[in-house]
């Protein structure tokens, strides 16, 4: 499947904003944004220009889709999801987003990117209720229980991941027992309780058009 080839410390930049795209280095000094926190190119560093309506919902929707390392694809298919669904829109394409199961690895503390998690899933190394499942947009639900395989405890990647995962915490509707390698569902996420900086209502705008 097609994936964005250049370094992804570049979309944090471009986005002015950090996406935690590149593991524990994301939490640290190294982190390009920190060091750097303008646009890359030859005109980075010139005050961007201000942006019609438009220019700001797509942003604010390449933001959320990098952050998640979606395709415009599939990420469409979520807003359709979200659209269909009662309720707000918005707060229901953010709650598709985190029920992925490759989030939810992430989220665990079980790999240190969400990219690294889709990869992790897709090598077999998690089971969901006890069931192998290697589809990283599976979609968990209230109660699962996520566990790493007994033959990938051991695997380096998750171990290193595991040491890090104090540095940024495990959201509180997850439960991690980290002794027993697996963590639980507990409940979704409120609205409020998802505190990454994204303003949702200008995607639905945007593809309300
Ligand atoms: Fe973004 Fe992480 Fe790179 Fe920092 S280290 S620029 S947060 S991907």
């Amino acid at each position: 499947m097609a994936r964005y080839k250049e370094s992804v410390c570049r979309l944090c930049r471009r986005e002015g904003l950090k996406l935690f795209l590149k593991g524990d280095r994301c939490y640290g000094e190294k982190c390009a944004f920190e060091r750097r926190g303008y646009a890359p190119g030859e005109h980075g560093q010139l005050r961007r220009k201000q942006q019609s309506d438009y220019g700001v919902q797509l942003r604010e929707k390449q933001k959320l889709k990098r952050m998640y390392g979606l395709l415009e694809k599939q990420f469409k298919g979520y807003f359709e999801k979200a659209d269909r669904k009662k309720g707000i829109t918005g707060t229901n394409l953010l709650l598709y987003l985190e029920r992925r199961l490759d989030n939810m690895v992430y989220r665990l503390g079980f790999a240190n990117s969400r990219n690294e998690a889709r990869q992790l899933v897709r090598h077999n190394h998690f089971t969901v209720n006890g069931k192998k499942v290697n589809i990283p947009s599976y979609l968990v639900d209230i109660g699962d229980a996520i566990e790493i395989t007994e033959a990938s405890r051991t695997n380096n990647k998750i171990i290193e991941a595991m040491e890090t995962v104090a540095r940024r915490g495990v959201p509180q509707w997850l439960e991690l027992e980290q002794e027993n390698f697996k963590g639980k569902v507990k409940m979704f996420p409120t609205r409020e309780e998802l505190t990454m900086p994204i303003q949702e209502q200008l995607v639905v705008e945007l593809y309300s058009k």
